[in-house]
This record gives C-alpha cells, structure tokens and sequence, in this order.
C-alpha cells in the first residue's frame, strides 16, 4: 500500500484515506510526497 506524506502538515496518508482525492484530508494541502513502501526489517535490539 502506498503511503504519502503531506508536504505541509506532515501527516502520514494511505492511499486509502485519500481515495480519488490527491490531497491531505487534514489541511487540503495538495502537495504529497510519496513514501516508498514500508519495508519490515529485522533490527537487533542493543
Ligand atoms: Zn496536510
């Protein structure tokens, strides 16, 4: 699933919550920068 970011209140978005609409539900910014998609990494605990 892609994620975006707003590019003005830096909220994180799914593609979901933006449906047909490409711009922020919290500021209607229209600016959103996309993130690459959320890898699950195994990092040890120090
Ligand atoms: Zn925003």
């Amino acid at each position: 699933m892609a994620e975006y970011r707003c590019s003005n209140c830096g909220k994180i978005i799914t593609q979901d919550e933006l449906g047909m609409k490409a711009k922020c539900p919290y500021c209607s910014n229209k600016i959103l920068i996309k993130l690459r998609p959320r890898v699950v990494k195994l990092v040890k605990a120090r």
